[in-house]
């Protein structure tokens, strides 16, 4: 298989150091060897390829950017450039890394015991253990603040009842985070799987995300130890941190996804001919497609670079993370759109990857906070006046 060699109108590289790069080069070569031979039939058989994630952890992809309990310990620019290559791969493997990293190591790492952190993280950065974050409920998405599952404490325990769903890990995990309404605020629990009153159910018929595990965790009087509880979750601006961690993540890895559309329609575009024997590249309106996408692109990397750039300075606010998700979601979505149309009756299919990052790209819109609600986050920002309600 031809290896990937990446996308780069403007010296973008240059803003990278060896190691950067180095490490871009090890997560490009992972997705190329071990991921694309087999994502075009996970994504036919809404499988996830859970053989990859040992080798994963051995590259130290699993909270690459935490320091401790065996994590990699990489900068927040070299976090990003893997998102970018696992998601050039698919959005599903980077939703897997993401999930793992950002909102459950994360918050156990930010928010655990001592005891929490030497259970789950020494295993969960080597693989042997998969976690899930569970935050929305069926009637609570963009608004967390309203969610209705709750947690009573009885003698020494908890007992936690209400429903999560669309939770990327659900049924695989070994752990789930969850989110709950207590007596003093939402508050986050560690519940194993297998514990009493706790069951999870897969959803079907996803047209998106097929290489992902996408469920539903049902708790009806699941009594958890008190040792269960995050110590240092307070309210909800505690899963909300952990968004960012992931939304960061996010606004890297689209540019993958981008970047694999783009390239795919270039070369398409200067091989196929359409009248008088003249490739499509040569028309106008084909080069207008991709010198939009590229522009795009660059500007992405460029905002990446800088987030990831200010992150490691600890100077990245929630407003910034919001806009880069924005931004580069919204931008894949729109390469993607525009790729498979230079494709022609190609596009649809799936021997080229556009279309299967198409409609990951539609989940990618949505979730993390939707494209309107990051256009909220940034409307508060500049304004000072918060217009969710
Ligand atoms: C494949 C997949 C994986 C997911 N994984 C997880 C996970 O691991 N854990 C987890 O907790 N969640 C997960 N989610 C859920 C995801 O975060 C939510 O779908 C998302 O927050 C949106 O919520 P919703 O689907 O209920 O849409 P809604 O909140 O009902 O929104 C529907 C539409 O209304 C718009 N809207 C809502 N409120 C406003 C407003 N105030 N102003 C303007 N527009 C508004 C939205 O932008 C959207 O366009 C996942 C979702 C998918 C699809």
């Amino acid at each position: 298989m031809p290896h990937f060699s990446g996308v780069d109108y403007f010296l973008i590289d240059s803003l990278f150091s060896e190691q950067e790069r180095l490490v871009r080069q090890t997560a490009r070569q992972f997705v190329d060897d071990r991921l694309l031979p087999v994502v075009r039939d996970c994504f036919r058989e809404g499988r996830f390829p859970k053989e990859v994630v040992p080798e994963m952890a051995k590259l130290g992809f699993l909270g690459a950017n935490l320091e401790g309990y065996g994590c990699a310990g990489m900068s927040n620019v070299e976090y990003g450039l893997i998102m970018q290559e696992l998601e050039r791969g698919d959005s599903g493997l980077r939703s897997f890394v993401s999930v793992q990293a950002a909102l459950v190591m994360y918050p156990i790492l930010s928010y655990g015991s001592a005891e929490q952190k030497e259970r789950w993280l020494p295993k969960m950065q080597a693989g042997q253990a998969i976690g899930c974050f569970g935050l929305t409920e069926p009637g609570f998405g963009s608004n967390p603040a309203g969610m209705q599952t709750r947690a009573k404490q009885s003698g020494g325990e908890w007992i936690l009842n209400g429903e999560k769903t669309w939770i990327t890990n659900g049924s695989v995990a070994d752990v789930a985070v969850v989110w709950a309404r207590t007596d003093e605020g939402v508050r986050g629990f560690l519940v194993e799987k297998g514990t009493p009153g706790y069951t999870t159910s897969d959803i079907h018929g996803k047209m998106s995300m097929r290489v992902s595990t996408t469920s539903s965790l049902a708790f009806s009087d699941c009594r958890v130890p008190a040792s269960a509880m995050l110590p240092g979750a307070k309210g909800l601006k505690a899963p909300l941190s952990c968004l960012s961690q992931a939304r960061f993540g996010i606004g890297w890895g689209v540019i993958g996804a981008a970047m694999d559309c783009y390239e795919t329609a270039r070369q398409y575009s200067i091989l196929r001919k359409q009248f008088d024997d003249r490739p499509i590249a040569s028309h106008q309106l084909v080069q207008e497609k991709l010198a939009w996408m590229i522009t795009e692109i660059t500007k992405a990397q460029l905002l990446a670079v800088h987030a990831g750039r200010l992150k490691d300075q600890g100077k990245l606010e929630a407003a910034h993370i919001s806009m880069l998700k924005r931004n580069n979601a919204a931008m894949a979505l729109e390469c993607a759109r525009l790729s498979r149309d230079l494709l022609g009756a190609n596009g649809i299919m799936d021997e080229y990857p556009i279309m299967r990052h198409m409609c990951n790209l539609e989940t990618v819109k949505t979730y993390e906070g939707t494209e309107h609600i990051h256009t909220l986050v940034i409307g508060e920002r500049v304004t000072g006046i918060a217009a969710y309600k």
